[in-house]
C-alpha cells in the first residue's frame, strides 16, 4: 500500500480544495455528514466532497475556483446541460408569477399530456416532488390493485429510500456501513422478496415459492444505480410475460432512464410495456419533480377518484412545472437522441482505446448517453458482478480525473451520464485525461 501510494504521488497534478475542505468541515457541524444526500460526501472515494458554486452547459464550478467537464449532470437530470437557456427562462418566468398556489394549474395538464404521448403504456399520471415518492405510490398502487403483499426487486437496484426498498439497494445505499439500513422494520422488509437483475429463473422460483402472494415485479429497465448493467436479452420481456401469467403488476422505475435512452425510456428501446412506470430526474429538468403514471384502471384507483391515498404539498409545483414544460419541449424537438448516441459512443470507444492501450482491464457498459466504466476483465451482468469488480483501481481512476477536470460520480456503483451540452472537444479531453488516469494506475498497481 504504502508502495502505491509513493508511486500515486508521481502523478504531480495537485486540485486547489481549500475552500471546500473549509466548507466541509463547517458543513459537518451542522449537517449529518456534512450533506444532505450520501452519495455526495465522497465517501465511496475516501475524499471529501469539492463544493460547487456554479455550474453552465457541460462545465461545473467549484469554490476553489477549478472547473470540470460534468458527467455527474446532478445525478441525471442534466441532459440538456447546466442552465440551458430556455429552462432558465421558464423557471424565471414562472417564479415571477408565484411559486406555488396548492391548486391546479394548466401546465400540470400541460406536462402529463405530454408524458401520456411519449409512453404508450401511460394513460394517466400523478406528479409528485421525488424519484421517491413515485415508487412508494407505485407499490402502493400496485397492493392495492393486486390486493397481494410481496414486491420482488433486484439486487443493486434503488428505488429511493422508502422503507421497504432499501433492501440489497443499489447507490448511495450500497456502501453504507449497513447494507440496506438501519431503522427498517423486518416486517417491512420481509415483504421485498430480492433476486438477482438479469434472472428470469430466479424470478420464477420466487413466484413459485410465494405462489399468489405477489403483488409487483419492481425493476430499473437498464439497472443504473450499480453502475450501468443493461438487460439481457429477453429479459424485460420475459419479466412482462411472467407478470401477464401471475397476475401481478410490472413496474418499470424509469426514474434514470425514462426520457434518457430514449424519448420514451427504456420502454421504447426494448419494447415492453410496464403496467406502472416511476419518472423523475430528467422529467424535473432539475428541480424537484417526478411522476407515477400507468393504465387509467390502475391509477383511478388514486384518491381523489379511488381508495389509495397519496398528495403532497408541492407535487406539480408551478416553477419545477415549467422547468419540465421546457425540458421535454425541447427534448421532443428532434435530433437530440442521436446526438447524445454518438457523443457517447465516442466517449465509450476512446476510453475503451485508451484502456486498452494502457493495458488496463476495464468493461465499460453503456445505453445511450448511459455508461460506467467497471475494473474488471469480466462481464457485468448483476450485483455480483459489480461487487467483484476493482472498487481501489476505481477510486484511484477517479482521483484522477478529478485532477484533471473530470467529474464523474464519486462511487463505483453509479452511472456517467452524458449531456446535450458535450461537445466532441469535451469527449476528446475526456478520453485523454482518460488515458492519463489508465496510465498512473498501470504504473501504481504493476509489479
Ligand atoms: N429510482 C431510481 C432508479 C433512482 O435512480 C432514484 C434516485 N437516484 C430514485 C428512484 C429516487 O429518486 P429521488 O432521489 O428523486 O427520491
Amino acid at each position: 500500500m504504502k508502495k502505491t501510494k509513493r508511486r500515486l504521488r508521481r502523478s504531480k497534478l495537485v486540485l486547489r480544495r481549500a475552500a471546500s475542505t473549509a466548507a466541509f468541515a463547517e458543513a459537518t457541524r451542522y449537517l449529518p455528514g456534512g450533506v444532505n444526500s450520501p452519495v455526495r460526501a465522497f465517501g465511496g472515494v475516501g475524499q471529501e466532497p469539492i463544493f460547487i458554486a456554479r455550474a453552465s452547459g457541460s462545465k461545473i464550478y467549484d469554490i476553489d475556483g477549478n472547473v470540470y467537464i460534468d458527467y455527474v449532470g446532478s445525478w441525471g437530470p442534466m441532459i440538456l446541460g447546466h442552465s440551458h437557456p430556455a429552462a432558465v427562462k421558464a423557471v424565471r418566468d414562472a417564479a415571477s408569477k408565484g411559486a406555488t398556489f396548492g391548486a391546479p394549474t394548466l401546465a400540470e395538464t400541460a406536462l402529463a399530456k405530454k408524458i401520456c404521448d411519449a409512453f404508450p403504456s401511460i394513460e394517466r399520471v400523478r406528479l409528485v416532488s421525488s424519484g421517491t415518492e413515485a415508487v412508494m405510490t407505485a407499490i402502493r398502487l400496485a397492493r392495492a390493485y393486486t390486493r397481494r403483499d410481496l414486491i420482488i426487486k433486484m439486487a443493486g437496484c434503488y428505488h429511493g429510500h422508502g422503507d421497504s426498498l432499501l433492501v440489497a439497494a443499489g447507490s448511495g445505499a450500497a456502501e453504507c456501513a449497513v447494507p440496506s439500513s438501519a431503522g427498517v422494520p423486518s416486517a417491512v422488509a420481509n415483504l421485498t422478496v430480492v433476486i438477482p437483475y438479469n434472472d428470469i429463473g430466479a424470478a420464477k422460483k420466487a413466484f413459485r415459492i410465494h405462489k399468489g402472494k405477489i403483488a409487483a415485479v419492481l425493476t430499473e429497465p437498464v439497472a443504473a444505480n450499480m453502475g450501468v448493467v443493461p438487460p439481457a436479452d429477453g429479459f424485460l420481456r420475459s419479466l412482462r410475460d411472467l407478470c401477464d401469467a401471475e397476475r401481478a403488476v410490472l413496474i418499470f422505475d424509469e426514474v434514470i432512464t425514462g426520457f434518457r435512452v430514449a424519448f420514451g425510456g427504456a420502454q421504447e428501446l426494448y419494447g415492453v410495456k410496464a403496467d406502472i412506470t416511476c419518472l423523475g430526474k430528467i422529467i424535473g429538468g432539475g428541480l424537484p419533480l417526478a411522476a407515477v403514471g400507468g393504465q387509467s384502471r390502475i391509477m383511478d384507483m388514486l384518491a381523489p377518484a379511488g381508495p389509495v391515498y397519496q398528495a403532497g404539498t408541492l407535487s406539480g409545483n408551478p416553477i419545477a412545472t415549467a422547468a419540465a414544460n421546457a425540458t421535454l419541449d425541447i427534448l421532443a424537438g428532434g435530433g437530440c437522441y442521436g446526438k447524445l448516441e454518438s457523443r457517447s459512443a465516442m466517449l465509450a470507444e476512446g476510453l475503451k482505446e485508451a484502456a486498452r492501450e494502457a493495458n488496463v482491464p476495464v468493461v465499460i457498459n453503456r445505453v445511450g448517453s448511459l455508461l460506467s466504466c467497471f475494473f474488471t476483465g469480466r462481464p457485468v451482468r448483476n450485483f455480483e458482478d459489480v461487487k467483484s469488480t476493482n472498487i481501489r483501481r476505481f477510486k484511484v481512476f477517479f482521483a484522477e480525473m478529478l485532477k484533471r477536470g473530470i467529474y464523474i460520480a464519486p462511487s463505483a456503483y453509479e452511472a456517467m451520464f452524458v449531456s446535450l451540452a458535450h461537445s466532441k472537444r469535451d469527449i476528446e479531453k475526456t478520453v485523454e485525461a482518460g488515458r492519463a488516469g489508465f496510465n498512473v494506475w498501470r504504473t501504481a498497481f504493476s509489479g
